[in-house]
């Protein structure tokens, strides 16, 4: 679904992604980790055209989007995004937040809107907070909201950066459960996480970066089977 073919970016001199490499298949998940500053939030980035990369390749079903800027609002309607910090409409209740794009971008209607948004705050497990405002729900409640916001539009591919990193421990469970139960179902994914037990339940492919390089890219079971790079090794000791 897609391959990535050593791309390059750099913000004035200095080089953040160093001829990074990845190939997802549909269906799969890829988890990525790394140190802060590796370039994991970057390469994201690079794949949905909020930031065209350098130069390189990025193969979208089979075609190169690396640089089709003009074209950027259709790809990113087929790949859904989901940050740290939720970034949900704050003037909109939950229920609202996810029916505003298949209304506005897919022209469906209210009432086709509504449908789509009841089944989905269904998967993520709180149909009874569609009427609440993002502010009256907790962290863990908002990233599920924000999942099934994502989710609205039907992607292709989706996107977390760090889904998890803003959230009390108690959350943690209830936002990676929703992803991994979407990863089981087929739902292609690329996961920035430093959350191993989603990595060992969820991923299909491990990915290591850093200093803007991927360093190790590896099956779950070899990476859990203790074949990896030692840079990877020593980093997964300091995290866990
Ligand atoms: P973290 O784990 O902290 O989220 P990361 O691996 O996601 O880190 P990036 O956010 O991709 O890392 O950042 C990589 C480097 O690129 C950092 O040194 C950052 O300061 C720099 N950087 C990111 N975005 C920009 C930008 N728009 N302009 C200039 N520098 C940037
Ligand atoms: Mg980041």
């Amino acid at each position: 679904l897609l391959e990535i073919m050593g791309i390059n970016k750099s913000f004035g001199d200095l080089q953040i992604l160093k001829a990074c490499s990845l190939n997802v298949r549909s269906r799969e998940t890829m988890v990525i980790i790394g140190p802060s500053g590796s370039g994991k939030s970057t390469l994201l980035r690079c794949i949905n055209l909020l930031e065209p990369a350098d130069d390189g390749n990025i193969f979208f079903e089979g075609n190169d989007i690396a640089r089709e800027l003009r074209r950027a609002p259709e790809i990113r309607r087929q790949i859904g995004m989901v940050f740290q910090n939720f970034e949900l409409f704050q003037h909109l209740t939950a229920i609202e937040n996810i029916m505003l794009a298949p209304m506005k971008v897919l022209g469906m209607s209210r009432s086709d809107a509504h449908d789509v948004a009841m089944d989905l705050l269904k998967k993520v497990r709180i149909p009874e907070r569609a009427d609440f405002f993002p502010d009256e729900l907790s962290g863990g409640q908002q990233q599920r909201i924000a999942i099934a916001r994502a989710l609205a539009m039907k992607p292709k591919l989706m996107l977390y950066d760090e889904p998890t990193s803003a959230l009390d421990p108690e959350m943690i469970r209830e936002v990676l459960d929703v992803m991994a139960e979407l990863s089981s179902e087929g739902m292609t994914s690329i996961v920035v996480t430093h959350e191993m037990g989603f990595a060992k339940r969820a991923a299909d492919q491990i990915v290591f970066m850093e200093n803007g390089e991927v360093i190790e890219n590896a099956s779950r079971d070899a990476f859990f089977g203790g074949t990896v790079n030692e840079r990877a090794t020593r980093f997964l000791d300091q995290i866990l």
